[in-house]
């Protein structure tokens, strides 16, 4: 007798499109497991406050958005596991999801691991990780309190924190390797009007000193060439973003930069097996189209089971 699948629906990730997709999928009738491996919400964890999201007229803290995703799941009965996905066994209708703790059988399987901030890959990046080097402005924000700080990065994420941050810091300091930045206009425009934000155009960090906490950076121009030192009292690190894929290197179609291959169904290459987002390839990395994103992979899971 061939062996049965204990969930109908397991989502790799407790981010917005893995808790999106178990409300969609436990509301289906279909067992739903979630696995996360540290802590429900993703990425909004790390966000001070979300404003763009509709529904939402007053902004609400990333981690209180987090709590009533999580808390909508569980109230349907979405069942939840923490656990690190080493691999997976996805031929044929029985799929095995195994991670350190244990190992998940279900019918269907969402992937939705999301990604992780990218690091500077510089001298005393890692030295002063927690003693002043941070890529989350909401959980160490507090530690700095009017100090001044560096953030590093000139996209959306940087824009975002580098404002929280002027709330508690004396001043934020923006490096960015360009004189111009990525950021959407509107968090430009506020970027730009808020006094307590400089910016340091063309430069990037060459290295992290200090002592026992962070006390200054290198910096190098990167037109003129020149380096400088300048003092800091913390680097908030904001240069973008990379898939967390390694269990499914050699497994799943990913593309050139490590996301995951899916059409508009949020099917993968593989059968009963769909992606949801920031993992996805061609993904917006926006919070709505995260949900999005979970919901159809979600309906795309229900139809592959009740079409067996
Ligand atoms: P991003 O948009 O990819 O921007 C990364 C920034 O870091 C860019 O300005 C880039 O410079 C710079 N950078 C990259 N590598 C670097 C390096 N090695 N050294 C120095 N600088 C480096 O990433 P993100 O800001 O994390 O945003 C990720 C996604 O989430 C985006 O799609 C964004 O729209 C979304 N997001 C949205 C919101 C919001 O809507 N409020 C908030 C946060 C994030 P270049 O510009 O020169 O490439």
């Amino acid at each position: 007798m061939s062996e049965e699948s204990t969930y109908d629906v397991v989502i790799i990730g407790g981010g917005a499109a893995g808790l999106a997709a178990s409300i969609y999928s436990v509301r289906a009738m279909l067992k739903t497991l979630v696995i996360e491996r540290q802590a429900m919400g993703g990425q909004i964890l790390y966000t001070g406050e979300v404003e763009n999201y509709p529904g939402f007229p007053e902004p609400i803290a990333g981690p209180d958005l987090a709590m009533l995703y999580e808390k909508q799941a569980a109230r349907f009965g979405v069942e939840f596991v923490y656990d690190t996905i080493k691999s997976l066994e996805l031929d044929g209708p029985l799929k095995r999801v195994i991670g350190e703790e244990g190992e998940y059988t279900s019918k269907t399987v969402i992937i939705a691991s999301g990604g992780e901030h990218n690091k500077l890959e510089v001298p005393g990046e890692e030295e002063f990780s927690g003693r002043g080097v941070s890529y989350c402005a909401t959980c160490d924000g507090n530690f700095f309190r009017d100090q001044d700080v560096t953030v590093v990065g000139g996209g959306d994420a940087a824009m975002d924190e580098g404002l929280y941050l002027t709330r508690m810091t004396k001043s934020v300091t923006v490096v960015h390797r360009r004189e111009e930045l990525r950021a959407s206009k509107i968090l430009q425009q506020r970027a730009f009007d808020t006094p307590k934000m400089k910016f340091v155009w063309n430069s990037e960090i060459k290295e992290i000193k200090g002592g026992s906490d962070v006390k200054s950076i290198v910096l190098k121009n990167l037109k003129t060439g020149e380096v400088s030192e300048q003092e800091t009292d913390g680097v908030f690190v904001y240069i973008g973003f990379h898939p967390i894929n390694e269990f499914m290197i050699g497994v799943l179609d990913l593309d050139a930069a490590g996301h995951v291959l899916t059409d508009i169904q949020m099917n993968t290459s593989i059968p009963g097996v769909f992606a949801a987002g920031d993992v996805r390839a061609f993904s917006e990395r926006q919070l709505a189209n995260a949900v999005g994103d979970g919901v159809g992979a979600a309906l795309a899971a229900y139809r592959y089971i009740s079409e067996g």
